[in-house]
């Protein structure tokens, strides 16, 4: 490599985090780790119609959650800042005028009425090759004409220039050499009214101001790349220019366009990496964090959306995307999102964890459901007899609650019908004898007692998980006993023996 890596993920602070988001932010992340790069955060707040409050604290706190902490942020600023396009206002307009200079760029003075009267007449209006002869801009005017307009202040934008019968050509890392032809591509606004740059001067400036050797950016941002290309060459930095790269679509789950934010709430699932609250609104969009999602799996889940590494292994953890990771890997086929399969992965990760590191979360979610816990190593064991059973974090709640206080409500229609006065006795009997020593022992000693009592074993043992559960879930029953202890075990099987006695 050439030159130093330095990547960057530029959100505009507009609302919620997509998925898609923050996989572009990965995929940034996990590049400039795998090149000992450094992995920028700027945020593209020049758009003041779009602009919401609180938006860029908690992109921060998103990319926080996934642990992929920017090296260089508004909060944190390296040598390149600053880092906040509204604070680098003053340096856009220079270099606007100095397309205008050289010929690349010109003043347009059309009023939004001037534009709209356009419109109607012609259809699919665009400002570009063929119309802007028609219109009121520094290329149709005089010197002395524009130079009047100027001086009293008329409000104006600058726009590109965009040349007539050229092809545009770039290689893109993931899809190889791009073209497109000029006559396609309108003539832009670089420059806003109000004197802030567009999205596309800023993006090329700023590139080069903080020396951005790569850029992954998700796919939708192809057909702006023609203008960024232009761009660049204008002002004369083409030597510069970052490596492109154009990161597949996330597509909805019947793979028919980009997934959305509605299509999650049409389909109930997040879209969002963590709960968002519309600052006017107060509404909530749910995220994945709040869903139950370990950051570990979503992450891991994001980088095998439209990335592998050649094999058939999906679990990787965010050392080993580091370690992996591959642009000549990244397909080009939008990727289908799933949430089964986004679930599937939050499973896998919460069964390979240790109760150790996954104590924390599941404390919360059980202070949430209102249950205390006074007790970390009975809770630990609890967390690594139940977390095979558990695909979202809350689900720690319903597995684990009946480990802290004897259940309230019986699942009794699945054994009074062959409940009798015989079961009751074996019971009984098996209370008194609990040892509780180890699962094997215990289950071996209620076999013997079922048989010599004349049942089938089988026939014992939904009743006794139902006495200690509550329900036809949970791990196995004598491990449930163990845990619970001889003398809560005892207690509930007397309960239990009262209510389906009844
Ligand atoms: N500000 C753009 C966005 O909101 C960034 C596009 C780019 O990375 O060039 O996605």
């Amino acid at each position: 490599m050439d030159k130093k890596v330095r990547v960057r993920f530029a959100p505009s602070p507009t609302g919620g985090l997509h998925l898609g988001g923050v996989r572009t932010a990965l995929f940034n992340y996990l590049f400039a780790r795998k090149h000992n790069g450094t992995f920028v955060l700027r945020v593209e707040d020049t758009d003041q119609n779009r602009f919401v409050e609180g938006a860029e604290e908690y992109i921060v706190k998103c990319l926080d959650w996934c642990g992929i902490t920017p090296d260089e942020s508004p909060d944190k600023p390296g040598a390149y800042g600053p880092y906040r396009q509204s604070e680098r206002k003053l340096s856009y307009r220079k270099f606007a005028e100095q397309l205008i200079s050289d010929g690349y760029a010109y003043y347009a003075f059309d009023t939004p009425e001037d534009l709209d009267e356009k419109r109607k007449v012609i259809p699919n209006f665009q400002y570009g090759q063929s119309t802007r002869m028609e219109m009121r801009n520094s290329l149709t005017l005089t010197v002395s004409e524009v130079e009047e307009l100027l001086a009293i202040n008329t409000p104006h934008v600058i726009r590109i220039k965009v040349p007539e019968d050229e092809i545009v050509h770039f290689n893109d890392l993931i899809r190889g050499d791009v073209s497109f032809e000029t006559s396609i591509v309108d003539d832009k606004v670089l420059l806003k009214a109000d004197g802030m740059p567009t999205y596309h001067l800023a993006v090329v400036v700023d590139d080069r101001a903080m020396e951005i050797s790569h850029a992954f950016r998700g796919e939708e941002w192809l057909p702006s790349a023609p203008i960024h290309i232009l761009l660049w060459k204008y002002l004369g930095w083409e030597a510069d220019m970052p490596k492109w790269a154009h990161l597949p679509l996330i597509l909805k789950p019947d793979g028919h366009g980009k997934l959305s934010k509605r299509d999650g709430d049409r389909l109930g699932f997040p879209v969002y990496a963590m709960n968002w609250t519309d600052p006017k609104t107060g509404d909530v969009t749910k995220g994945f964090k709040e869903m139950g999602f370990m950051p570990e799996a979503f992450v891991n889940m994001l980088a095998l959306l439209g990335w592998n590494d050649g094999t058939d292994k999906e679990i990787f953890t965010l050392a080993e995307l580091e370690d992996k990771f591959s642009v000549e890997r990244i397909s080009k086929a939008g990727a289908k999102f799933d949430f089964e399969k986004a679930k599937w992965y939050n499973h896998e990760w919460i069964k390979s964890q240790s109760a150790t590191h996954l104590v924390a979360g599941v404390l919360t979610e059980l202070t949430k459901a209102g249950i205390e816990v006074n007790n970390g190593s009975f809770l630990n064991k609890i967390i690594d007899l139940i977390k095979d059973r558990c695909t979202l974090m809350p689900d720690f709640v319903a597995q684990s609650s009946y480990f802290f206080a004897a259940p309230s409500e019986y699942d009794s229609a699945s054994v009074k019908p062959k409940w009798s006065a015989e079961k009751a006795a074996f019971f009984e009997a098996y209370a008194e004898n609990i040892k509780l020593s180890n699962a094997v022992d215990e289950e071996a000693a209620f076999k013997a007692l079922a048989q010599e009592k004349g049942f089938k074993p089988g026939e014992l043992m939904l009743p006794f998980r139902i006495m200690l559960v509550g329900g036809k879930f949970g791990p196995g029953v004598f491990d449930i006993a163990i845990l619970l202890g001889v003398e809560e075990t005892r207690s509930r099987i007397a309960k239990a023996i009262t209510i389906f006695n009844n």
